[in-house]
C-alpha cells in the first residue's frame, strides 16, 4: 500500500494553517531562512534571515500592479545577495580561525552565472569590503569585468582579484597584460600551453611581470551532470606533464616567480562533498610540488561547484547537496591545510569561484495563472442519458462504464478500477474501428474520468491507496496555464531537468484542494513543469488552490500567483527567445530602514518590437506592410474605416507592448 503523500491532508477536515502550507511546500527546507509565510497566508522573503524583517510577496505584486508593472516579473532581492556573500565570507573566516589556517580566503564571482549589470555592480562593490573578486570566462566578460572593477577595486597588485578562465587569443592576452599595467590585479589562467607562450611574449613586450595561473587536469573525476569538467578527458587545463613543461618554459624566461596560482574546476552543483575533497586533495599536492620546484605560487583556486539545496532534502542527488556552506568551508580548509602541513609548505590563499552559491537565492519569478483545465469529477448524468437516448444502440463498454459508476462502493474499488480501464480500452478500440460515434466516445471518456475521481476520493478517505491506483492522482490532475515561458525564465528545467521550488504566494492559509501540472504559454509541448520538489521523492503534481472563473463571459479567472524560487543562477542568461517571448520585467527590491520594502530599480522586459528586431525585422517595415493591406481592405469594403483604424492601433500598441499576456 502506498500512502498518499502530502495530498492526504486534503481529505482531513481540520482547520488548515499556514504552518501546514509551509510544511507542504517545504518552505523551511529549501528556503534556508530566506522564505516564509505570514499569518495572512502570503509568502514572505526574509532577506537577512531575520523574521522581524519580512517582505510580503503578494503585497509586492499588488504594489507593482498599481504602478503598471504586471506579471510575469522577476524580483531580485539585493539584501539576500549581500547576506549570502557575508555568509560565505564568515564560513571561511570561521573555518580558518578554528583550524589556524594562515592563508586567507577570497571568493571570486564568475559573471557568467548572471551577468546583469545590477547584479555584478552590487557584487563588485561588496567585493571591496569583503576582499572578494570577479571572474571572466570570455572576451566580452573580460571587457565587462575590467569596467566593473574600475570603480570598485583599489588599484595595485593587492586590489580586487580578477581571474580570467576560458580560451584566450592573442588580443585577449594583450588586453590582460595592459590591464596589469593599468593597475588591475588580474590573473590569466592558462588553459592550454600556447596561452602561456602568448603571456610571456606580451609580458616581455610591455615590460610587465604578470601573475599567471595554470588550470590542472586532475585525475579525480567530477560527479553528476558536470563530471566531464574535470578529469583527464576534460576540455580544459594542462596535463601534469604540461604543467612541468610550463615550469621549464617559465624558468627559461626567468619568470618562474610569476607562476602564482593553481586552478581546477570540478563541475557545477557538486552534490557530494566527497568529490570536492578528492579534487582539492589532488590539487593541493600539485600546488606543493610547484612550490618545491621554485614557482612563486601563493594561491590555490578550487573553482566553482558549491551547490544549492533546491529541493530541501539535503541529500546527494542532482537537485540537492549533502553539505552546508559551513561544512564546505571546513572541509576545504582542512584538506588544504593537512596536505600543506605535511609538505611543510606555507598555507596558500584559497580562492573559490562559487557563482551559483552566491546568487541563486536572490531571484524569484512571479507568474499569474491564466486558467485551468480539469477532468470533471461530475459526469453530468442528465446529458449523458440524453446522449445515450439519441443512439440506436448504445455500445456495451459505455453501458459497462455507466454500471461501474453507479454501483461503485467502498468494498469493490479495485474491481471497479479494473472494470473501468478495460471498458475504456474497449470503447477506444471500437471507436478506432468505426463502430462507435463521437458522442459515445465523449460519454465514455467523461464516465471514465468521473469513475477515477470517485475511486480516488473513496480510497483517500481510507488514508491509503492500493498500489494499482498510485498513478491515478497524477492522471486526474489539472493543468494550470501560467503566463511565462519555461525556455526564457527557467531553461534548466527543460534542458537538464533541474527542479526549482514553486509555491503559490498567497492563499496559504487555505487548504490547496487541487493537484496540477503547470503549462507555459509557448506552443511547445515541452513547455510544462510536471516534476516538483519534495523532501522524499519528487512529486509529479503540485498542490494548488481552486481558481474560480470571474463573473461575466470572457472575464478570465480570479488572480492566482505562483512564485518560482532560487532562479538567480544561470537561468537569466541561458534563457532563449522561444516563440519570441522575451525577457520578463525585473524589479530590484530592498528592505528600507522602517521595515517596509522599496523599489530600487525597474528593468522593463523586452517589447515585441525588440525581440522582432533581434531576428532582423524592422518594425517600420512591418507597420507599412500592414497599413497598406488595411488600406486595400478598406477600399474593397472588407473592413470599415473605423475597423481598419482599430486594427492598426492594436498592431502599433502590440509592437510596443510586453511579449507576455497582459490584462
Ligand atoms: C562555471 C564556472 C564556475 C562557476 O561554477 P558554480 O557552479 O556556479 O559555482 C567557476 N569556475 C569556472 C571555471 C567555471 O567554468
Amino acid at each position: 500500500m502506498a500512502t498518499i503523500s502530502s495530498s492526504k491532508n486534503i481529505f482531513l477536515h481540520g482547520r488548515w494553517t499556514v504552518e501546514e502550507s509551509a510544511k507542504l511546500y517545504g518552505l523551511h527546507d529549501w528556503g534556508k531562512g530566506y522564505v516564509g509565510v505570514n499569518p495572512a497566508g502570503h509568502c514572505t522573503i526574509m532577506p537577512t534571515k531575520d523574521p522581524a524583517r519580512q517582505i510580503d510577496l503578494h503585497e509586492v505584486v499588488q504594489g507593482l500592479r498599481d504602478r503598471g508593472i504586471h506579471t510575469p516579473v522577476l524580483l531580485r532581492f539585493n539584501d539576500i545577495l549581500e547576506h549570502r556573500l557575508r555568509e560565505m565570507r564568515k564560513a571561511f573566516n570561521d573555518a580558518m580561525a578554528e583550524q589556524q589556517y594562515a592563508g586567507g580566503y577570497c571568493c571570486v564571482y564568475p559573471i557568467k552565472v548572471n551577468q546583469q549589470r545590477h547584479v555584478c555592480e552590487q557584487i563588485a562593490s561588496l567585493a571591496v569590503e569583503l576582499d572578494f573578486g570577479l571572474e571572466a570566462g570570455s572576451k566580452p566578460e573580460l571587457l565587462a569585468v575590467l569596467g566593473l572593477s574600475a570603480s570598485a577595486g583599489g588599484p595595485g597588485v593587492n586590489g580586487m582579484p580578477i581571474i580570467c578562465n576560458g580560451f584566450k587569443d592573442d588580443e585577449f592576452i594583450e588586453t590582460v597584460i595592459l590591464a596589469t599595467k593599468l593597475g588591475r590585479n588580474i590573473i590569466p589562467v592558462v588553459e592550454k600551453f600556447s596561452e602561456l607562450e602568448l603571456i610571456v611574449k606580451h609580458a616581455k613586450a610591455y615590460g610587465v611581470r604578470p601573475k599567471i595561473g595554470v588550470r590542472v587536469k586532475l585525475s579525480s573525476r567530477g560527479a553528476g551532470r558536470w563530471e566531464s569538467s574535470a578529469g583527464v578527458r576534460s576540455k580544459f587545463g594542462l596535463f601534469v606533464s604540461e604543467v612541468l613543461q610550463a615550469v621549464e618554459y617559465l624558468k627559461k624566461h626567468g619568470m618562474l616567480d610569476c607562476l602564482n596560482l593553481v586552478h581546477c574546476h570540478v563541475g557545477s552543483q557538486l552534490y557530494d562533498i566527497r568529490v570536492l575533497k578528492n579534487a582539492v586533495n589532488e590539487l593541493t599536492h600539485v600546488y606543493c610540488e610547484l612550490h618545491r620546484l621554485g614557482a612563486g605560487v601563493t594561491t590555490l583556486d578550487i573553482g566553482g561547484g558549491m551547490g544549492i539545496d533546491y529541493d530541501g532534502s539535503q541529500s546527494a542527488w542532482s537537485s540537492s547537496i549533502n553539505y552546508t556552506v559551513q561544512e564546505y568551508a571546513a572541509d576545504v580548509v582542512y584538506r588544504i591545510k593537512s596536505v600543506c602541513d605535511d609538505a611543510k609548505v606555507p598555507h596558500p590563499r584559497v580562492i573559490t569561484e562559487s557563482g551559483r552559491a552566491m546568487v541563486a537565492y536572490s531571484s524569484v519569478l512571479i507568474m499569474d495563472v491564466l486558467g485551468t483545465s480539469q477532468f470533471a469529477a461530475d459526469p453530468e448524468m442528465p446529458s449523458i442519458l440524453e446522449a445515450m437516448k439519441a443512439e440506436t444502440e448504445v455500445p456495451q463498454p459505455v453501458l459497462d462504464l455507466l454500471e461501474t459508476y453507479n454501483t461503485m462502493t467502498d468494498r469493490n474499488l479495485l474491481e471497479a478500477y479494473h472494470d473501468s480501464t478495460q471498458a475504456r480500452d474497449e470503447a477506444m478500440s471500437l471507436f478506432s474501428l468505426g463502430y462507435m460515434s463521437l458522442p459515445m466516445r465523449a460519454v465514455a471518456e467523461r464516465l471514465f474520468w468521473a469513475i477515477g475521481h470517485k475511486l480516488l476520493e473513496k480510497a483517500s478517505k481510507r488514508g491509503e491507496l492500493p498500489n494499482e491506483f498510485e498513478n491515478l492522482p497524477d492522471l486526474l490532475s489539472d493543468i494550470y496555464f501560467c503566463n511565462f515561458s519555461l525556455f526564457q525564465s527557467m531553461p534548466d528545467s527543460w534542458a537538464i531537468d533541474q527542479l526549482f521550488p514553486i509555491v503559490p504566494i498567497h492563499r496559504l492559509e487555505e487548504e490547496p484542494t487541487r493537484r496540477g501540472i503547470l503549462a507555459d504559454i509557448t506552443c511547445d509541448s515541452d513547455g510544462k513543469i510536471d516534476r516538483f520538489v519534495d523532501k522524499r521523492v519528487e512529486k509529479k503534481t503540485l498542490e494548488l488552490h481552486t481558481v474560480k472563473d470571474l463573473p461575466g463571459e470572457c472575464a478570465g479567472v480570479e488572480p492566482y500567483y505562483l512564485g518560482v524560487f532560487l532562479l538567480g543562477a544561470y537561468q537569466e542568461i541561458l534563457g532563449d527567445l522561444h516563440n519570441l517571448l522575451g525577457d520578463t520585467h525585473a524589479v530590484h527590491l530592498a528592505l528600507s530602514p522602517d521595515g517596509s520594502w522599496e523599489i530600487e530599480e525597474v528593468i522593463e522586459g523586452d517589447t515585441v518590437e525588440e525581440v522582432l528586431k533581434y531576428v532582423q525585422y524592422d518594425h517600420e517595415d512591418l507597420k507599412r506592410a500592414i497599413r497598406m493591406d488595411i488600406e486595400a481592405a478598406c477600399k474593397q469594403g472588407r473592413l470599415s474605416l473605423p475597423e481598419g483604424k482599430s486594427l492598426m492601433k492594436f498592431y502599433d500598441d502590440g509592437l510596443e507592448g510586453y511579449t507576455y499576456l497582459e490584462e
